[in-house]
């Protein structure tokens, strides 16, 4: 069988490569567009592929909840139950439980209890309940189960969720998984670097086929954020794939792609189209401004997606003002075209060696659209 990863073109810390999964072949780097609940909000598979995704995430805190993993797995499994047949990445569910503080009742060193967010009833995640809940949605990376902190977080609770997220993926690590499923670690740290590395060599030890890079893009600022991602993708095996967690914007896109990442997920496509607003390479535009009110220019000149090529933004500002369910559809569509869009460009200027000058004139533009 061929490497589940490999890198065909390098330019400076940015790599071009190829994630081999059950599901297919994903070019990286890759954006995953976010289907928490099994369905990318508003947009159907087709359309999903047709915008260029090459894989999805889906949620396993929400899928386990609703509607639950057993009747997924009966009906087929996630890519059945959803109608698409590329990779899904799915993740283990700690994110939500420990960005959710407030539900949160104990952590010990098999496990987190918490409050479901859908009944408030007591519930407990484990290594094991992670794995199993990805092992019968069948997605084709699963995530191991982590504890990620806010910014902020002192260096003994840093250090306490450094200790356990080993422990858990210890656990998680040989526990049965989906045909061809592959298994992520998540490294932990926050921005200490002394951390990061420790979380980095005790998971890299343990034998993982890709890792991710958490507890970053959680409320600090981006600087020391970027550089805590340099260091924290230098100690990560050059011949793995590299996971940002939870990053979209175009900027920050960029800037983790320059630093080694191949791989990121965020809502802030869809997120941003529910408020209206469209993500374009001279800057975000709000729809609900009145001076689009006659503008007959699509939201992007020159783009392919389905809002740009029948619509006027003074027609999507109608149905954004009169909350029209295409309103929103238009929008989700050409945000996720954007972003997408630029990660490919990514690629195509790191296989031509020219990743930094390109990577310059796109900001130039996109400095608004943070
Ligand atoms: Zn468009």
């Amino acid at each position: 069988m061929s490497e589940t990863f490999s890198v065909i073109a390098r330019d400076g810390a940015a790599r071009a490569g190829v994630l081999r999964t059950a599901h297919g072949e994903v070019p990286t780097p890759a954006f995953m567009p976010v289907g928490t609940k099994g369905t990318v909000k508003s947009v159907d598979p087709d359309e999903l592929r047709a915008l260029g995704a090459g894989i999805v995430l889906g949620n396993a805190y929400h899928l386990h909840f609703r509607p639950g993993e057993e009747l997924i797995a009966e009906l087929g499994g996630l890519h059945a139950f959803m109608g698409w047949d590329g990779p899904i990445l799915t993740d283990s569910g700690g994110f939500q439980v420990f960005s959710l503080r407030d539900t949160l009742l104990e952590v010990d060193d098999d496990g987190v209890t918490f409050r479901s967010v859908y009944d408030g009833a007591p519930e407990r995640f484990t290594p094991e309940l992670a794995a199993r809940v990805q092992e019968r949605l069948g997605s084709d990376v699963a995530m191991c189960l982590d504890i990620c902190l806010p910014a902020g977080a002192d260096r003994s609770e840093l250090e306490e969720a450094v200790r356990r997220t080993t422990l858990w993926a210890q656990q998680q690590r040989d526990l049965p998984r989906a045909p061809g499923q592959l298994r992520f670690a998540i490294t932990q740290g926050g921005l200490d670097g002394e951390l990061r590395r420790r979380s980095s060599e005790e998971l890299v030890a343990l034998g993982f086929d890709g890792y991710a890079i958490g507890g970053l893009s959680v409320g600090e600022h981006r600087e020391p954020m970027f550089d805590a991602t340099t260091e924290a993708a230098a100690f990560l095996p050059e011949e793995k794939p590299r996971y940002f967690m939870g990053i979209g914007d175009p900027e920050g896109v960029l800037e983790v792609i320059s630093r080694g990442v191949d791989m990121f997920d965020c809502v802030l496509p869809t997120r941003t189209a529910r408020t209206g607003s469209a993500l374009t390479r001279e800057g975000r535009l709000n729809l609900r401004n009145a001076r689009f009110a006659r503008d007959e220019r699509p939201l992007e000149e020159g783009c392919p997606c389905p809002a740009c090529t029948r619509f006027s933004r003074a027609y999507v500002r109608h149905l954004v003002n009169q909350q029209e369910i295409l309103g929103l559809r238009l929008l989700s569509l050409h945000n996720l075209r954007f972003l997408l869009d630029l990660v490919a460009a990514a690629r195509r200027a790191i296989e031509r060696g020219e990743f930094l000058s390109w990577k310059e004139e796109a900001l130039e533009g996109a400095k608004g659209a943070m």
